[in-house]
């Protein structure tokens, strides 16, 4: 047989026993989020390319390599590589007063044209939350507390490691210090490394490259060229998450991709030990064309969390059970046509129903090939006594039940 049409490399199609472990998590996801405060909200997929430069930062990898961008008619649009830019410009688009402490949260698809490979998905999924609120070391703390409530309501126990990024007013300092703590080791750097030295230095500290890695675990912490503010922040932060009895351990070189982060910001990783991270999150500040926003969030990889809970067993737990369906079946025109009236009936009852076609065989193979729950038989006699058999196609135990006893019976079982 032809080989098919396949989805773009790094995007798939979700259908079956898969998309039913995913319906489970975003349900999971809901009760939490409305556990916490958050409602939701739904940005648009596209936006102008504009707001992820600014938001993002033009030197981020997200926003320098891998964003998918295009141009129609007079507008540059990108397809939103991550959420927060869109929700901070939903923000901006409802104006402070609105806006000011609003708790939202999001699940749906992010692009970026990253190199295929494990874990590494150009459409992917996130969960994740945004509160809109000024530093405080007790909001962080709550956030991050939901994101670890968040993998552990799914069956997931993880560990974040925790840094600072100093307030907003430290980042010259690190900068300066990181530059001057880097300039020794400059020629055994990566190429990039030596541009992001001059281009933006705490981008060397994410850097992948094995080489880069070992010069930068010889660093001094970040805090160093922080002032007594930052410090305190933290501190305080990290008491509170003792106080919630959230575990985390402090990762002095952690400072994460995107350059709107200050103060608290976090990783974590599965407990499997997964070379990537499952979710990220931090407090930021963003300037939008002069408007200036803080807020707190996360984002939570959907397709590592559905991979974690697969690879250790935990996905049916998470599933939704699959849908139960009654299958009816006419023999003869006369209970066919019974059947059709009747299955409109059901359905309006909240009984998920269906009818094939064909001889006795064929619709009960039918039955079959759908997994449904149920048969409902008709034929001439059960026409004749106003009667239906209900047979349970697991036990193949049938019972001949009054219609309305057989639909009050199905209602309760399937409704
Ligand atoms: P980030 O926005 O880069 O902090 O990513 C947040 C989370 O999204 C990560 O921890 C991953 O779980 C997930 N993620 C980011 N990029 C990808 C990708 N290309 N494919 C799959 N998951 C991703």
């Amino acid at each position: 047989m032809a080989k098919g049409l396949q989805p773009v490399q790094g995007m798939s199609d979700l259908s079956g026993g898969e998309l039913r472990l995913w319906q489970g998590m975003e349900a999971t996801a809901r009760r939490v989020f409305a556990a916490h405060g958050f409602s939701e909200l739904r940005t648009p997929l596209l936006e102008d390319v504009s707001l992820f430069t600014r938001a993002v930062g033009e030197t981020t990898s997200v926003v320098r390599k891998e964003m998918y961008d295009f141009e129609k008619g007079h507008l540059h649009l990108a397809l939103r590589p991550e959420g927060t830019a869109g929700v901070i410009r939903h923000a901006s688009t409802v104006g402070a007063q609105e806006a000011a402490g609003a708790r939202w949260f999001y699940i749906g698809p992010m692009f970026r044209h990253e190199r295929p490979q494990a874990g590494r998905r150009r459409q992917f999924h996130q969960a994740g939350v945004e509160c809109l609120a000024p530093p405080s070391p007790r909001t962080d703390a709550e956030i991050l507390s939901l994101q670890v409530d968040l993998l552990r309501a799914w069956g997931i126990e993880a560990r974040a490691r925790v840094n600072t990024r100093g307030a907003a007013g430290d980042h010259v300092a690190v900068a300066a210090g990181l530059k001057e703590a880097l300039a020794p080791h400059r020629a055994a750097l990566c190429a990039d490394c030596q541009r992001r030295m001059d281009e933006n230095v705490l981008r060397v500290l994410d850097c992948k490259n094995p080489a880069c890695g070992e010069i930068v675990a010889g660093l001094p912490p970040v805090t160093t060229w922080m002032g007594d503010e930052a410090k305190a922040y933290f501190a305080e932060t990290l008491r509170l998450l003792g106080v919630l009895g959230v575990e985390a351990d402090v990762s002095p070189l952690l400072v994460r991709g995107l350059d709107y982060y200050e103060h608290t910001i976090w990783e974590i990783t599965g407990a499997t030990g997964a070379q990537d991270a499952l979710a990220g999150g931090g407090r930021y500040r963003m300037d939008l064309g002069g408007e200036e926003w803080c807020g707190v969030g996360f984002a939570i990889g959907l397709e590592r969390v559905a991979g974690l809970l697969a690879a250790t067993g935990k996905a049916d737990a998470v599933a939704v059970p699959p849908a139960k369906l009654a299958w009816l079946v006419g023999m003869g025109p006369a209970a066919e046509e019974r059947l059709f009236r009747t299955m409109r009936a059901w359905r309006a009852d909240g009984i998920p129903c269906r009818m094939g076609e064909g001889s006795l065989k064929k619709q009960m193979r039918q039955a079959d090939k759908a997994g449904a729950a149920y048969a409902v038989l008709c034929g001439d006699a059960e026409l004749a006594a106003g009667t239906l058999v209900v047979k349970d196609m697991a036990s193949g135990e049938q019972r001949a039940l009054p219609e309305a006893e057989a639909r009050a019976t199905l209602r309760s079982l399937l409704a």
